[in-house]
């Protein structure tokens, strides 16, 4: 019985299709952060914006508006005015994963941004769902 129990178990997984374990495996890239005078550069920005598969000027406006400065790109870093917490920087990038990239629908990373008709949308490319956001 038990051991009918166990293999039900293993069949059952065997049945969970791949993206499955994909999307269980998604994290949210943290920032690699480190202040210089009084700045404060994001050493990993490039490898974050990759990882999410969105484009690096759109990330890019989305934390300096968040944070409230200036700041610009050198290479892979993001170079930000002023001081700020790593986990503060952090808090952003989760912020902007929620808004930006992750399904409301299946929670899968699996997205699109597209432009229709001047909106925005955030389309998935796993379920199908579709949300307006903000440019
Ligand atoms: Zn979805």
């Amino acid at each position: 019985m038990e051991e009918d129990y166990e293999k039900m178990l293993e069949d059952a997984r065997e049945d969970l299709p791949e993206e499955v374990f994909e999307s269980a495996r998604f994290t949210i890239p943290e920032a690699d952060t480190q202040k210089s005078g009084n700045k404060t550069v994001i050493n990993n920005f490039g490898d974050i914006a990759d990882n999410l598969g969105r484009d690096k000027k759109h990330l890019t406006k989305y934390l300096l508006k968040e944070l409230g400065t200036a700041g610009h790109r050198e290479g892979k870093e993001l170079i930000l005015q002023g001081k700020f917490r790593r986990g503060k920087i952090n808090g952003k990038i989760e912020d902007y994963c929620e808004e930006y990239v992750i399904c409301d629908e299946c929670s899968r990373p699996d997205t699109r941004l597209v432009k229709e008709k001047g909106v925005t949308i955030l389309k998935c490319e796993a379920c199908g769902a579709r949300k307006s956001v903000e440019e």
